[in-house]
């Protein structure tokens, strides 16, 4: 088989396998895996992800996180998650060392349906448009679907793989999670080069943002002013935080030196997440409110650390003080939520570019991709967990779809199957396979 075959039957397999191919992504929306901080409900999820592989003849390993020495004590780990019945699973096809070789790697929770409401049900996995609709459908199971079909057609196309490609699927990184892929850095398998495949809508993201949740809370002076005394409304104190903060995402995007992968894209936000104050359970209050909350997100650039973040952010607020008259009165206290999610990049090294060169060279052996440059992606992830702590740098390569964390997120099924396709290519490419004569190609 000479490498224009291969192409040839790879395109020919995905479309003699499209049902197939559906019902697997299908199934894996269908297996809620919600992602309740501390607790998570991937394990029903994990056992068919593994028993799939197995299926496969892959071989594969279940393990918990307190298996993995040195997790705890890691700096990158956060330790406030709970992680019984919570395992990751890894399986490795093809087992050659001829090769180089490709893991792919995602996570198996998602976020809660939500209280919007869906058009179709969240855990249904129905089709309607060319579209999949189901939590977890784009992010990221419809990716992670697509990487083990992708294995499946070299395999069943006997395509001899001359390296090894890993399939993970790893617990826990919403909520700005990320220790199950911590795990899997410490434990192995580290391969010559990762694919995470996030949504990126068919994009390179050899590059992600960083991010954090912080909580500012505020205490003011409660009450009627009966005696003409001073009251402080806690409310109006969190509102003129939340207009500060709107300030400072126009002067961080004016200000902060913006790296090259994320020139001509969304550059890094300052959002607001929440507001809560008075007495929310009562309709009708009958004082000014005492506390108030609010919730936000600041996202940053490879480099920068939670701290630094929300160091800058003081250094900005004293400066502006003068305009914020209440905050003079009530001061915010911060903390943060999560663990700041850090920005990461792969290193561009001799393989990293080789590696981002057979990607997009393989795109194109795939019909109607339009292979875009590489850049930066506008969404945090644990791709950090690669490119920081381990030796196997990661790109992010997904599928086209919406609705990523809210109602009627959907995967765009033309792109899953051309994913397919692509991931198919990039492991024979990426790992090489065998001629006749059991040379590497
Ligand atoms: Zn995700």
């Amino acid at each position: 088989m000479n490498r224009e075959q291969i192409t040839t039957s790879i395109r020919q397999w995905v479309v003699d396998h499209r049902t197939e191919a559906i019902e697997l992504a299908s199934r894996l929306v269908q297996i809620e895996s919600v992602n309740h901080p501390p607790t998570g409900n991937e394990a029903e999820y994990q056992r068919f992800f593994a028993d799939w592989m197995v299926s496969e003849n892959a071989e594969v390993e279940t393990y918990e996180l307190s298996e993995v020495p040195g997790l705890q004590e890691h700096p990158a780990y956060m330790d406030s998650r709970q992680y019984v019945n919570r395992p990751n699973v890894v399986g490795r096809f093809f087992g050659g060392i001829a090769g180089r070789s490709l893991l792919f790697s995602g996570h198996a929770d998602t976020v809660y349906e939500g209280k919007e409401p869906w058009t179709l049900p969240p855990f249904s996995g129905q089709i309607a448009d060319g579209k999949m609709y189901g939590r977890g459908a784009y992010d990221m199971k419809g990716g992670m679907a697509a990487a083990l079909m992708a294995v499946k057609c070299l395999k069943n196309l006997c395509v001899p793989i001359a390296g090894k490609v890993y399939i993970e699927s790893v617990v826990d990184e919403e909520h700005g999670g990320a220790n199950g892929t911590l795990a899997g850095r410490l434990r192995g398998p580290n391969a010559d080069m990762a694919i995470i495949p996030e949504p990126s809508n068919m994009k390179l993201y050899p590059a992600h943002l960083g991010g954090g949740i912080w909580k500012a809370t505020f205490t003011g002076k409660s009450g009627i002013g009966f005696a003409g005394e001073e009251l402080i409304s806690a409310l109006e104190a969190t509102i003129e935080f939340a207009n500060f903060l709107k300030a400072y995402n126009i002067y961080r995007k004016e200000h902060v030196e913006v790296p090259s992968w994320w020139q001509d894209g969304r550059k890094a936000e300052v959002t607001l997440l929440t507001i809560i104050s008075g007495d929310v359970n009562r309709e009708l209050q009958e004082k000014l409110p005492e506390n108030g909350e609010l919730n936000f997100w600041i996202e940053g650039y490879p480099g920068m650390t939670g701290e630094k973040i929300i160091s800058d952010l003081w250094e900005f607020y004293h400066v502006q003080l003068s305009e914020y008259p209440l905050l003079q009165k009530c001061k915010p206290q911060i903390r943060p939520l999560i663990r700041y999610l850090s920005a990461s990049e792969m290193k561009l090294d001799a393989k990293g570019a080789d590696f981002l060169r057979t990607v997009a060279e393989c795109g194109k052996k795939v019909h109607n991709i339009l292979s875009a440059p590489p850049e930066g992606a506008p969404f945090a992830c644990d791709g950090f967990m690669f490119n920081l702590y381990s030796s196997t740098p990661a790109l992010v390569l997904g599928p086209s779809g919406g609705n990523a964390h809210a109602a009627d997120e959907f995967l765009d099924l033309n792109s899953y199957e051309q994913l397919i396709q692509w991931y198919a290519h990039i492991i024979v490419d990426w790992c090489g396979f065998l001629d006749t004569e059991g040379g590497k190609v």
